[in-house]
């Protein structure tokens, strides 16, 4: 789960992490009341969206007056902000982040994931702040340093050091750094956080090291225990598609294409979207239905899936394990009535029951293409969708 800067700022505060002072504005009338309140003479105004790359795309304005804070307010409220974050359609801001200027010395990185790869922790920083770090990484790999983080000690404070010192900090700041990034250690790792990046971390004229931006992202298994985190969830920056789909308990993602993919099991899934990509069609979506999936949940998904004008055709591949191929067939049978499917669609079933369940295909007089392996279903369906 993703949430605003703001709301990554109120967390940072609570444990000790340095930012500027700021307010949350959903209206002009809130944005200038909320410079007033800081009475910073400078103050910038932030569009709020899940997504970065906001200052390049006019998200970020800096204010000199009350009326500057007005005028931004004005133009960004309700304005559809394209960054390279957020595709080609941008997405809507009803949110704005009003926060005292800053006077920004040097703008550095930092960031902490989870290394899949090593299953450790690692915490990032570069003295090339404020720049999409993806392209220091891709042109100028030797300037991003990392700390690896044993999980039994948490960060060090001497890692955290060798950080700061090599990503040129000026010597009398290195202790402030020093604790701003064990305290970044210690949201992530309270909060259940998969990322924590700050681009960027700067330091001020006035001495002080602070993050001027925050984006954290939180483990979705771990949200059950994180009830503040959840309070923070913004349903309007999700899919409606996806909502949908976790009232469901369905794992659905949507994506560009127009074949849309029924699948039971998240590798099957996946290798469903590849093989629709070898056979030179491209996946609208990956969905996958669960081991369990009963035919109320298989009429939901195909609702889902529909609801995507972008899809044209749908492609069942199911493997029939836990579950029996002739009580799947019977569920793409009543959803496939249920929901008045006129667009075409190809099963591919295997497993316990199958020479059934193809029979019930065959016998229910829709429009069914029957597949007898996955690679044979996916170029039935590309076909047909061309
Ligand atoms: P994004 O990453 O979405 O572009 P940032 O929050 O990183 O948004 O802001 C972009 C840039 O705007 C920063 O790199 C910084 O130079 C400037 N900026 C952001 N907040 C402030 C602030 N409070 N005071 C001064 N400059 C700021
Ligand atoms: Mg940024």
């Amino acid at each position: 789960m993703n949430i605003h800067e703001y709301q990554a700022k109120e967390i940072f505060r609570q444990f000790g992490v340095a930012v500027p002072n700021s307010r949350v504005a959903f209206s002009v009338d809130e944005a200038v009341q909320a410079a007033q309140e800081l009475s910073s003479g400078v103050s910038v105004v932030k569009a709020q969206i899940h997504a970065g790359g906001r200052g390049k795309a006019g998200g970020v304005k800096i204010a000199k007056s009350l009326d500057d804070v007005s005028t931004y307010a004005e133009e960004l409220l309700g304005k559809t902000l394209v960054t390279h974050q957020t595709g080609p359609e941008g997405k809507e801001v009803k949110r704005l982040l009003i926060e005292e200027g800053c006077d920004i010395q040097k703008e550095y990185y930092v960031g902490i994931v989870l290394d899949r790869a090593t299953s450790r922790v690692v915490m990032m920083a570069s003295e090339e702040g404020g720049t999409e770090i993806e392209e220091v990484a891709a042109n100028t790999p030797e300037k991003i340093f990392q700390e690896v983080i044993d999980p039994v000690t948490g960060l060090m404070p001497y890692q955290a050091r060798r950080l700061a010192f090599n990503i040129n900090i000026p010597k009398e700041l290195v202790s402030k750094a020093v604790k701003f990034m064990m305290g970044l250690y210690d949201v992530f790792v309270k909060k259940d956080c998969s990322i924590a990046e700050i681009n960027p971390l700067v330091t001020t004229g006035d001495g002080e090291v602070l993050a001027l931006d925050a984006k954290l992202n939180f483990d979705d298994n771990a949200l059950f225990r994180q009830k503040d985190v959840l309070e923070y969830r913004d349903l309007d920056e999700e899919d409606p598609k996806e909502i949908e789909a976790s009232k469901y308990d369905l794992s659905y993602v949507a994506l560009d294409g127009n074949i849309g993919c029924m699948v039971n099991g998240a590798g099957l899934a996946m290798s469903t979207m590849d093989i629709i990509k070898h056979s030179g069609g491209e996946p609208a979506n990956f969905l996958d239905v669960g081991g369990g999936a009963t035919a109320e949940k298989v009429t939901e998904a195909f609702k889902i899936i529909l609801s995507d004008d972008h899809v044209k055709g749908i492609f069942v591949n199911i493997f029939g394990g836990i579950m029996k191929c002739d009580v799947i067939a019977e569920g793409v049978v009543e959803a496939t009535k249920q929901v008045g499917l006129e667009l075409p669609l190809v099963v591919r079933l295997e497993g316990t029951n199958v020479e059934q369940g193809k029979k019930i295909l065959a016998d229910s007089g829709l429009n069914i293409t029957s597949a007898n392996s996955m690679a044979d279903g996916a170029q039935k369906i590309v076909e047909l969708v061309k």
